[in-house]
């Protein structure tokens, strides 16, 4: 039976470039996991897409003086062209800024107001007089209370890294004018989270058999030590999503109350823009469905206690009001939050370009080389780095020497020496061609990893599923070292035969194993094979319209049927030219590269 399967990928922030931490921390992760559940043929959907709003992306536009509108539309093309290039296969990758995600987001507000779990409260705001507005934390300065550091933000010190309350920040000034703001009260709306801790603290226990205990330790272990406290879900802001009620024209809803809500309101446009308006509750409104959230350790907070607690709080009233049907809106079935990637023994930082980004390392290196390194080398349980001679070497070693040549090889011998065929023996016909113990002991053991990478995949174990599939095709090596077909040939045709095409029927089976990882390759390797019908449908834009303007979408337009099974390479099938996979790299590109860094 199909499952359907919701691929929920962080949301990019519109004020920078997406780096190979990021690719590594969730969008890769995220597509593996999608293209091996659509090569299963379950039902998948994943979404995600640039989140428009919030003062990371105003300050953006300040400092590169142009409109907010034109920033975060700059950074989003970006993005969009990354994911084409690298393969990240969204079914839908929107903005926050569309009509839809308003209309969704002020929905799922307005239900958690009525269900009771919404008050307002007066706090102190910076305000500046000059400007005639509150301004927003990140947009004044000061000297830290705790250290006395000169350039603090007002709600963090980046010098003692302390979290800051910002109406006790000395001296500060504004970020707009250099003026002196002065502190006003100002009313926000919470999100009494208080309210919610036991339904929270319920729904982590619930899947804590499956979550990653340093998922665990950030989400329900902090929850039962220290609870779960009201958080203001209001700023006041101009650029954002409006807040729904009379008389809070001049403030919008804060961005990672909205942002979250992008995972729902991205598969409702996905449905819609689809001709199907209903689609997206086949995974929104369905209790077998599972949804798997793939996003950077930073953001665990949001995901495991702030998402389900709003969809916890709306379900049944967003529901009734948005579809008019009565059921609960889907949970995480599992958050796989990766840990952090550091570049060459130190912290990823774009301001400093400490940093190898995505588009740029694109232009020197094939997008599969870069998923091999970023997927053996991911951030699953502690932090990673990403070393160039560490990459160079895989690349050469592993990727290159025990699977690329391992494909390129067997494949051109049998090009040559059989006209361009798999080599033909037996009687033909539906018979199973008379192989060899060794033989069928090779195709038992690849036949195998079927279930063994799969069981890994499942449990978004990437890693390991990739570290498997090595083995699985060096173990295709070690038998090709024994039977040895270049020599037997000029002996035993027969055998050699036999040999050849035992390998081939590996290689065929290993092509899929690879595919969710490799995409790139595995298709063209498909196509070595003769095969007609592709692994992987196509990823095109389209340009949407709405109230707010236009905005550009990717998506993805899949292939259907079963394909995460053994290959059945029938003997004297036709073949097509075979080529390498894979570029062996100098050793030169690592000290380049490093040279690149900090610059
Ligand atoms: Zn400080």
């Amino acid at each position: 039976m199909p499952k359907n399967i919701l691929i929920a990928i962080a949301w990019p922030y519109a004020n920078a470039e997406i780096h190979v931490g990021n690719i590594t921390g969730s969008h890769l992760p995220g597509d593996i996991v999608a293209r091996y559940h659509r090569l299963k043929g379950d039902n998948v959907l994943m979404v995600s897409g640039t989140d428009s709003h919030g003062t990371p992306v105003t300050i953006a536009a300040d400092k590169e003086g142009k409109s907010v509108e034109e920033v975060y539309k700059k950074y989003h093309n970006g993005f969009i062209d990354l994911f084409q290039q690298i393969g990240i296969t969204f079914d839908l990758f929107t903005t926050t800024h569309t009509e839809n995600h308003f209309k969704v987001s002020q929905s799922i507000f307005l239900a958690l107001k009525e269900n009771g779990f919404l008050y307002t409260r007066n706090s102190m705001q910076w305000y500046s007089s000059s400007a005639k507005k509150f301004l927003p934390d990140r947009y004044v300065e000061g000297t830290c209370y705790i250290c006395g550091d000169l350039g603090a933000r007002s709600d963090q010190c980046e010098k003692c890294g302390n979290v800051l309350e910002p109406e006790k920040l000395i001296n500060p000034r504004s970020k707009i004018d250099g003026s002196t703001p002065e502190l006003r009260e100002t009313e926000h709306f919470y999100l009494d989270l208080s309210k919610q801790e036991p339904d929270v603290i319920n729904f982590l226990r619930q899947r804590s058999t499956y979550m990653r205990e340093t998922v665990l330790g950030e989400s329900l272990r902090k929850i039962e030590a220290e609870g779960l406290k009201a958080r203001p879900i209001t700023r006041d802001l101009d650029w954002g999503i409006p807040v729904p009620v009379e008389g809070w024209d001049d403030k919008r809803l804060y961005v990672w109350f909205e942002a979250v809500i992008g995972y729902l309101s991205a598969a409702v446009e996905w449905a819609r823009i689809s001709g199907k308006p209903e689609a997206w509750k086949d995974w929104w409104v369905n209790p077998s469905a599972h949804a798997f959230y793939f996003i950077g350790k930073d953001n665990i907070f949001f995901h495991t206690a702030m998402w389900p607690a709003e969809l916890m709080g709306a379900g049944e009233q967003f529901l009734q009001v948005f579809a008019e049907e009565k059921g609960k809106l889907t949970l995480p079935f599992d958050v796989p939050a990766n840990q952090f990637m550091n570049l060459e023994g130190q912290k990823i930082s774009g301001s400093r370009n400490w940093a190898v980004w995505g588009r740029d390392a694109l232009t020197r290196y094939d997008p599969d080389a870069l998923r091999y390194y970023l997927t053996i080398n991911m951030p699953e349980n502690h932090d990673s780095d990403w070393d160039w001679k560490e990459f160079v070497f895989r690349n050469n070693g592993e990727l290159v020497a025990t699977w690329g040549n391992l494909a390129n090889r067997v494949l051109t011998f049998c090009y040559k020496h059989w006209d361009g065929h798999v080599p033909a023996f037996g009687t033909g016909g539906d018979e199973p061609p008379p192989l060899r113990p060794a033989d069928l002991e090779l195709l038992a053991a690849i036949e195998a990893g079927f279930q063994s990478v799969g069981r890994e995949l499942e449990a978004v174990h990437l890693r390991a599923a990739l570290q498997e599939t090595i083995r699985l095709a060096s173990e295709v090596n070690k038998y090709l070292d024994t039977s040895a077909p270049w020599f037997e040939i000029r002996t035993d045709k027969e055998a050699a035969a036999k040999s050849v095409y035992t390998a081939l029927k590996a290689i065929d089976s290993l092509k899929i194993l690879f595919a969710p990882f490799l995409p790139f390759t595995s298709e063209k390797l498909n196509g070595f094979f003769g095969n007609e019908t592709p692994l992987f449908g196509e990823q095109y834009t389209e340009t949407v319209n709405d109230s707010l303007g236009e905005h550009t979408v990717l998506r993805y337009r899949g292939v259907n049927g079963l394909l995460w099974k053994p290959s059945d390479l029938k003997p004297g099938a036709k073949l097509n030219p075979p080529g390498p996979l894979f570029k062996k790299l100098e050793e030169s590109v690592i000290e380049e590269e490093r040279a690149r860094l900090g610059r």
